[in-house]
């Protein structure tokens, strides 16, 4: 119901009070749990002159993924009650930021700005959420996380260069690593900080070589006060890279900058790098880090759960800790499961929900599946050549095969839009919420799609489970 002075109102173009009464037609369509989780969260940012898209900022990836699969129908009638037919919301992430503006800035130099003269002339990469306050001390980590404090203290002036942290998935390495970065910043905001995966620093490569200024990339990171690179187990296999990266890690060295990696194996069981570069890996501090002990466990759950506003039992937690026990992604995975779960069907947490949604994150637990192989398969099936699906070419089949291998990554994989684009040739997140956006609408209306797309999921899970 809208109330009668509305258009009085809005007329302001305040973006708050727009929102405020979208708030109050999205309320009484919600259980209050519903609208506190997901849409009290939601900060009005801008309106456009015409009213017609009402910029937005949401929290975080999974929001966003979770406010369009559910409640999208809801959200597109609010907007067009308070702001016309054919008006929309917009989003915005807060802290991802886009693609194309995290290019270093040989490969962007027109998107620099003037005003940005004087701070960093390229994004760092660093996700602002991950940092030592919110990174919990344990056992499992101790010596990491020592080291890690060290060096942002004195970045290059320690003897732990490079610093070479190891572990299993999902145990806090990318966490440990970006918060090193942040608190270098944010103690010696005029130093050079750069974080990006091995196997970005690889694509980067490629297109420098392509594009004929590979003096330039390796320049550019050989200026840099502290290069931070992640799962550098990704070099395995390309030795072009490796030797580039070597002269990289050599200048930087030398010159008592500070190098910052991480892997998911030590150094000496990373079979097939160069043995220059795992001998080099060995000269500062190794440290691993193990999954977390039961006290750590718990101590993440009531941090997260904390952060996300959550009211947990204290019995709950402990079930979640006791059956959760090798990964922390799958810890914080399962609160926010939990959550979702219970807001979705208006349910309190309790116990039973905990068991459901503890065997939800097992059965997901067994499949291994990554971009790379839904592509492959992608191709195999439609036998598409799979170098091409990552180049710029629009041919029909290409591109359908591209759309189709994206929307699937999104459906399986645990990736971010962000590193989808980026398996497909460096393409912007927005191209594949639109491949999946696509893709979507042929599969209600086309049957050939609806069974391929069915084929390809029984494929992809049989084959990589
Ligand atoms: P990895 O890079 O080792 O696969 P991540 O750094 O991505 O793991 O960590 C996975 C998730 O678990 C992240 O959301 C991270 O914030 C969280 N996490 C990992 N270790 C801790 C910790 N010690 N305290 C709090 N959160 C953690
Ligand atoms: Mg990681």
């Amino acid at each position: 119901m809208l109330n009668s002075d509305l258009h009085e109102k809005i007329s302001t173009n305040n973006p708050s009070i727009i929102w405020k009464e979208c708030l109050k037609a999205i309320k009484e369509n919600v259980t209050l749990m519903t609208f506190n989780t997901w849409f009290l969260p939601i900060k009005p940012v801008d309106i456009d002159l015409e009213k017609t898209t009402l910029k937005v900022q949401l929290p975080s990836q999974f929001f966003w993924e979770w406010i369009d699969e559910h409640y999208n129908t809801l959200i597109n009638k609010t907007i067009h009650e308070v702001l016309g037919p054919g008006a929309k919301l917009a989003y915005m992430i807060s802290s991802e930021p886009d693609i194309d503006e995290s290019r270093p800035e040989y490969i962007n130099k027109n998107k620099v700005s003037a005003k940005e003269e004087t701070k960093q002339t390229f994004e760092t990469n660093l996700n602002p959420r991950y940092n030592f306050d919110n990174f919990i001390k344990g056992e499992s980590n101790q010596l990491a996380r020592a080291a890690a404090v060290a060096i942002s203290e004195n970045p290059g002036g320690t003897s732990f260069n490079p610093l070479f942290v190891y572990g299993g998935v999902g145990l806090g390495k990318t966490h440990l690593v970006q918060g090193i970065g942040n608190q270098i910043l944010q103690k010696y905001p005029e130093k050079k900080v750069i974080y990006l995966s091995s196997d970005i620093f690889t694509v980067e490569f490629v297109e420098a070589i392509q594009s004929n200024k590979v003096n330039d990339f390796s320049n550019f990171y050989r200026n840099m006060d502290v290069l931070i690179i992640d799962d550098i187990q990704f070099l395995i296999g390309k030795e072009k890279t490796q030797d580039l990266f070597f002269h990289i890690f050599n200048t930087l060295h030398q010159s008592s900058k500070q190098i910052i990696l991480t892997s998911d194996k030590a150094p000496k069981d990373m079979k097939g790098l160069d043995e220059r570069l795992i001998s080099r890996f060995q000269w500062g501090l190794t440290a691993d880090i193990q999954p977390p002990d039961y006290e750590t466990r718990m101590a993440i759950l009531k941090n997260k759960a904390d952060d996300y506003g959550m009211m947990i039992a204290g019995d709950i937690l402990d079930y979640i800790a006791t059956n959760i026990v090798s990964n922390i992604r799958e810890l914080e995975g399962c609160l926010i499961k939990l959550l979702a779960n219970a807001s979705l069907n208006s349910k309190n947490i309790d116990i039973e929900l905990a068991r459901k949604t503890v065997r939800e994150i097992a059965t997901d637990r067994k499949v291994n599946i990554t971009i790379e192989n839904i592509t492959s398969l992608v191709c195999e099936s439609l036998k598409i050549d799979e170098n091409k699906i990552r180049d710029k070419t629009r041919k029909k089949e290409i591109v359908f095969a591209r759309q189709i291998a994206m929307f699937l990554s999104k459906d399986l994989t645990k990736s971010s839009l962000k590193t989808i684009g980026l398996h497909f040739g460096g393409r912007d997140h927005s191209t594949v919420i639109h491949a999946c956006t696509s893709v979507e609408e042929s599969l209600s209306k086309d049957l050939y799609v609806k069974e391929l797309i069915e084929n390809l999921r029984d494929k992809i899970k049989n084959n990589f489970s």
